[in-house]
């Protein structure tokens, strides 16, 4: 552990407001450290509650002793509490004046500082509190917009992928602990190959994990699903969108950043956050401008989870002239035949085999749209696994277990070769230590202090 560190986690005592910066009825500020004790004094507080006891105070600024606020006093005793250290709650009311003057006399106290984004969580993962998944958990826990999100990070919260994990490093830690002993007692009389066998169990374990690996639910749920609207000019993709965006059953999203203009739709499908994006149109570009446009709703819908080709029972079935295009259309997941207010769609027409499944839809008269909504809710259902199984929820855990994978494949490689009398077994079982030493980045096992700076990167302050 980095001296710097140490300074970090045992020294300051650290305070922020946790709860929102706005007018509310209530705010909570929360303090970490040695000096919480001594800070809660400073404030005035005189009679102190009991650990984990609420108690009405009044908070008084230390310098100049005016009355800031009635509030609600909470300690909590180390090693019990959130973070391993003595930590204290201030439940004041939620103005903004209050909760800043109160911030403000907080900062005038001698060995207090404010906390930086996620120090309290940081704190807690240092203590032996939680593991790195479970902070991660609190981090996606906050930032979840639906059910499914939430779920997700409930379970990650409680050890889903930890267990997991662990389990992994259990089979790592026997298989390697019976090749240890065979290499160690080689020229005694054991009886051969125990290390040997041992070996045997690598393929299922590396199955396993390839499998985790290969599972992309988890980080779809956690960013959210794209849908690409994609289809010839005029076939009715806008109004479908707005369509969309107006009904009940497709709840639109507050999410910061996203409008609820004519190109991006953000809503909640089944728990989960679903930008719907209407691209340009697409068929056989006449100018520059137009080709670009093409390219850019190509590339747009590669990108897309899924893809909606539309086209229109009044429009012929197949504009599309380019190659591109084409296998984008029939990559589609869903074919959606518009205007079915103007009659019954043409028979044919199309230069390529549409995608099985097509729905009749009316953008105008909402015809189909029930429909719609609920087959594009299966859909994402079937795209992020709603938070049931998916361990692998982040890039972090995918750029480890590919590691610990790797590893674990270069071991096999190995004993194969020494079985065939190529090479030592040490080099197998040096394979298995770093594949260890992967997996042990996964829950902070190892590398913990490394971690910490990529895991709390994307934390607010007061977490
Ligand atoms: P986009 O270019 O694919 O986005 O198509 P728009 O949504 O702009 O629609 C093109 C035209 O078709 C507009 O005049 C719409 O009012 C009309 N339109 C869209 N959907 C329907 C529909 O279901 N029925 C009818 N009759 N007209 C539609």
């Amino acid at each position: 552990m980095s001296e710097k560190t140490i300074g970090e986690t045992t020294g300051a005592t650290i305070f922020a407001l946790s709860t929102a910066s706005a007018r509310a009825a209530i705010a909570v500020i929360r303090l970490s450290g040695a000096s919480c004790h001594n800070a809660l004094t400073a404030l005035g507080v005189t009679d102190m509650p009991a650990p984990r006891m609420a108690g009405l105070r009044a908070l008084h600024h230390p310098k100049s002793g005016a009355l800031l606020d009635e509030a609600l006093v909470l300690r909590f005793a180390a090693p019990q509490s959130f973070t391993g250290e003595d930590m204290a709650e201030l439940h004041v009311h939620g103005g903004l004046a209050v909760t800043a003057s109160v911030l403000d006399a907080l900062s005038e106290i001698d060995g207090l500082r404010p906390a930086a984004p996620g120090d309290f969580t940081r704190r807690a993962v240092l203590n032996g509190k939680m593991d790195l998944t479970a902070a991660e958990a609190i981090a996606d826990l906050i930032d979840a917009e639906g059910g499914a999100q939430q779920a997700q990070a409930l379970d990650q919260l409680r050890g889903q992928l930890r267990h997991r994990a662990e389990g992994w490093r259990d089979s790592l830690t026997a298989i390697l602990a019976h090749l240890e002993a065979d290499l160690e007692f080689a020229d005694e009389d054991l009886p051969g190959g125990v290390g040997q066998k041992a070996l045997h169990a690598l393929p299922d374990l590396q199955k396993d994990l390839a499998m985790q690996l290969d599972d992309g639910r988890g980080l779809r749920l956690r960013d959210g699903i794209r849908i690409a609207l994609v289809g010839a000019p005029n076939v009715g993709k806008s109004s479908i969108l707005n369509m969309l965006a107006g009904r009940d059953a497709a709840i639109v999203s507050a999410r910061a950043g996203t409008t609820r203009d004519a190109v991006e739709v953000a809503m909640l499908l089944a728990g989960v956050p679903v930008t719907l994006i209407d691209t340009a149109g697409l068929r056989a570009a006449g100018d520059d401008i137009e080709r670009e446009g093409v390219r850019r709703a190509v590339a747009t819908a590669d990108m897309a989870d899924i893809v909606i080709l539309v086209n229109a029972v009044d429009t012929p079935a197949d504009d599309a002239t380019d190659d591109e295009m084409k296998a984008l259309m029939a990559r589609a997941d869903l074919h959606l035949v518009n205007k079915s207010d103007l009659g019954d769609p043409p028979p044919s027409g199309w230069s390529f085999t549409p995608p099985a499944e097509a729905m009749e839809l009316s953008a105008t008269t909402g015809a189909g749209a029930e429909a719609l909504v609920a087959r594009l809710t299966d859909l994402v259902v079937e795209k992020t696994g709603q938070g049931g199984g998916a361990l692998v929820t982040r890039q972090r855990h995918q750029t480890i277990l590919r590691d610990v994978v790797n590893h674990i494949g270069a071991a096999q490689r190995a004993a194969d070769a020494a079985i065939d009398g190529g090479g030592g077994l040490e080099l197998a079982a040096e394979d298995l230590r770093l594949a260890q030493r992967a997996l042990g980045r996964l829950t902070g096992a190892v590398d913990v202090e490394q971690l910490l700076d990529v895991v709390f990167a994307d934390f607010c302050i007061g977490k």
